[in-house]
C-alpha cells in the first residue's frame, strides 16, 4: 500500500493524542491517553517525562493498529505539543533527570521578580518578544539546574540535554536532540530576530549552551523515526500546539487569525515576515518556519477564562447541568438585561494584564435572572476577545478581514453569533474543529509531499458555518463601553491593601 496517510502526535497538557489523517485532510483515526499531573507544592505543575513518552508512544501504537495500518502507510508524522514545558535529560542513555516543569508551573515567580528588579525585561522583550514571566521555559531551566543533585556540573560537562516537549519525544523517536524554531521562540533564550539562541540571554539565565538543542524548521525531515512501529518515517513536523492549530485552520497570509476557544482562549494573528513589536505586551512569537522558507511570525494574546467560565456556571453556580446547555439559558432571553459579567476569576490577560482583576458582575436588578446571568457569561468570553483582537489590529496596523474559530466552546452558536456581534467581522467555523493535530499533519505532510504546497492545503479547509455581524454599529458601541467600564471595576480588586 502506498505511504498515502500523515500521523499527527498532538502532546498536550493532560493528554497524549494520535490522530491520523488522509491525503485529504479527513480523520481516519484518534487515539488518546491521559496522563497523571503532579502538584508537588502550591504553584507548582509536573508531567513525568517518561509518562509524556510512554502515552505518546502508546497512543502512536494504538491508532495505527486499529486502522490496520503500518508504518509502511506512512508518508510522515509530525509532533505538535504543549509549548514551554520544561524537561532535562541525560543525553547517553535518554533519561529524565527531574520532573518537567510545566509551563502553569509559577514557583520560580521570586526568580523572575528578582530579575525585573535588576532590569533585565527590556533586553528580554526586545530579543524574543515575550514578557520576563514564569511561564516560558528558561527559569525552570535555570531552577533544575540549581535544585537537582549535579544537574548544573553534569550541564556544564554536555552530559545533558534540554528541550521542551517536542525536543524530548523527538529524542525518544528518532535519537536527534533538535527543536523547531515555534517552540525555541517559547523559550526566552532564542532570538527571534537573528534567529539563534542569544549569548547575553544564557548568560543572564545561567543556561550552558551545551544544553542546548539544534534549531530546525517547522515542516522538514528531521530523520527516520527509530522506535518501532513507526520505524523508518520520516519525522517531519514539530511546532508549537498554537502555531499548528494556525497552520491547521490555513491562516496563511498575514491579517488572518485563528482563536481556540478551550479552557482558556489562545487567539494568533499571522503577522507574515515581520516581527510585530506590541505596545499591548501582546506576545511577539515565531509562527513557523517552511523548510528553508523564511521564519514567518505572529501576534499571540492570550485570555485565561473562556470554556472555564460555563465550567464554573456550571459547578460553581449549579444553574446548568453540562456546559452545552449553557446556550439553551442564554437563548431563552433576548439579551443579558443589562447584565455585565467580566470572568476575571483568575486575572486578566491579554491586553490588561492584571493578576488582581476578579470576577465582577455587574448591573444585577430585581428581574436579573439565571438566563440573564448565562447570557451575561457568553457575551462576557467574547468581550474578552475584542479587546485582544482590538490590541492586535492596533499593534499591526491591519485590521482583522474575519475569525477563524476552533475549540470545545467554538461549538456554541449563540457565543460564535455573540463574537461576530461584538468584533463586527464575519466568525467563521471549519468542519475539522482538530485543528492542532491536523495542523501538525500538513507540516508534516508538506516537507515530504503529501501536499505540493500551501494553497492545496488551504484549499482543503472546508467551512462548517459562518457567523455574519448582525448587531448595529451603536449598540455594538454601547456594549463594548459598558464592558470597558466594567473591567475597571474588576481591575485590582484582590490587589493587597495599598497596590490596587
Ligand atoms: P481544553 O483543550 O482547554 O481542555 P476544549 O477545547 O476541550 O478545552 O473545550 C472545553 C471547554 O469548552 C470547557 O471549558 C467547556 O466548559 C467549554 N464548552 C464545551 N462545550 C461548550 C458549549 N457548547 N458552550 C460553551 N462552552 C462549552
Amino acid at each position: 500500500m502506498a505511504r498515502t496517510h500523515v500521523l499527527a502526535l498532538d502532546q498536550g497538557t493532560t493528554s497524549s493524542r494520535a490522530i491520523l489523517f488522509d491525503a485529504e485532510g479527513n480523520v481516519r483515526g484518534v487515539a488518546q491517553k491521559e496522563f497523571e499531573q503532579s502538584y508537588p507544592q502550591p504553584g507548582w505543575v509536573e508531567h513525568d517525562p517518561l509518562d509524556l513518552w510512554s502515552s505518546q508512544a502508546g497512543v502512536a501504537a494504538e491508532v495505527l493498529s486499529r486502522a490496520g495500518l503500518g508504518a509502511d502507510d506512512l508518508a510522515a508524522v509530525g509532533i505538535t505539543n504543549q509549548r514551554e514545558t520544561t524537561v532535562l535529560w541525560d543525553r547517553r542513555t535518554l533519561q529524565p533527570v527531574a520532573n518537567a516543569i510545566v509551563w502553569q508551573d509559577r514557583r520560580t515567580a521570586p526568580e523572575v521578580e528578582r530579575l525585573r528588579a535588576a532590569g533585565a525585561e527590556g533586553l528580554v522583550r526586545e530579543r524574543t518578544g515575550l514578557l520576563l514571566d514564569p511561564y516560558f521555559s528558561a527559569t525552570k531551566l535555570a531552577w533544575l539546574l540549581d535544585n537537582v543533585d549535579g544537574a548544573r556540573r553534569r550541564a556544564e560537562r554536555g552530559e545533558l540535554a534540554f528541550g521542551t516537549v517536542d525536543a524530548w519525544l523527538t529524542a525518544r523517536l528518532t535519537g536527534e536532540h533538535v527543536t523547531d524554531v515555534s517552540n525555541a521562540s517559547r523559550t526566552l533564550l532564542y532570538d527571534v530576530h537573528r534567529g539563534c539562541w542569544d549569548e547575553e540571554l544564557l548568560e543572564l539565565f545561567r543556561v550552558p549552551r551545551a544544553l542546548l538543542p539544534e534549531v530546525v524548521p517547522s515542516s522538514g525531515v528531521v530523520t527516520e523515526v527509530a522506535y518501532e512501529p513507526l520505524a523508518g518515517v520520516p519525522l517531519a513536523a514539530l511546532a508549537g500546539d498554537q502555531q499548528a492549530a494556525t497552520f491547521g485552520q490555513a491562516c496563511y497570509a498575514p491579517g488572518q487569525a485563528k482563536n481556540t476557544y478551550g479552557t482558556g482562549c489562545f487567539l494568533v494573528l499571522n503577522s507574515g515576515r515581520e516581527a510585530v513589536a506590541s505596545p499591548s505586551r501582546l506576545l511577539t512569537t515565531v509562527l513557523w518556519q517552511l523548510g528553508e522558507g523564511p521564519v514567518e511570525y505572529a501576534l499571540e494574546g492570550s485570555i485565561f477564562m473562556a470554556g472555564a467560565v460555563v465550567q464554573w456556571l456550571r459547578d460553581g453556580l449549579g444553574i446548568i447541568r453540562s456546559a452545552p446547555e449553557v446556550e439553551q439559558l442564554a437563548l431563552s432571553v433576548p439579551d443579558s438585561g443589562g447584565v455585565t459579567f467580566v470572568p476575571a476569576m483568575t486575572g486578566l490577560g491579554a491586553p490588561h494584564w492584571d493578576p488582581y482583576a476578579r470576577g465582577t458582575v455587574v448591573g444585577l436588578t430585581r428581574g436579573t435572572t439565571a438566563a440573564h446571568l448565562a447570557r451575561a457569561a457568553l457575551e462576557g468570553i467574547a468581550l474578552q476577545v475584542a479587546d485582544v483582537v482590538d490590541a492586535m489590529s492596533r499593534d499591526s496596523g491591519v485590521p482583522l478581514a474575519e475569525l477563524r474559530v476552533d475549540g470545545g466552546a467554538a461549538r456554541n452558536d449563540l457565543l460564535m453569533q455573540l463574537q461576530a456581534d461584538l468584533l463586527g467581522v464575519s466568525v467563521v467555523r471549519p468542519q475539522i474543529t482538530e485543528t492542532t493535530a491536523l495542523g501538525a499533519a500538513y507540516l508534516a505532510g508538506l516537507a515530504v509531499g503529501v501536499w505540493p504546497d500551501q494553497a492545496t492545503i488551504g484549499a482543503l479547509w472546508r467551512e462548517d458555518r459562518r457567523f455574519e455581524p448582525r448587531l448595529a454599529e451603536a449598540l455594538r458601541g454601547e456594549l463594548r463601553e459598558r464592558w470597558a467600564a466594567a473591567v475597571e471595576r474588576a481591575r485590582g480588586w484582590a490587589a493587597p491593601t495599598g497596590e490596587a
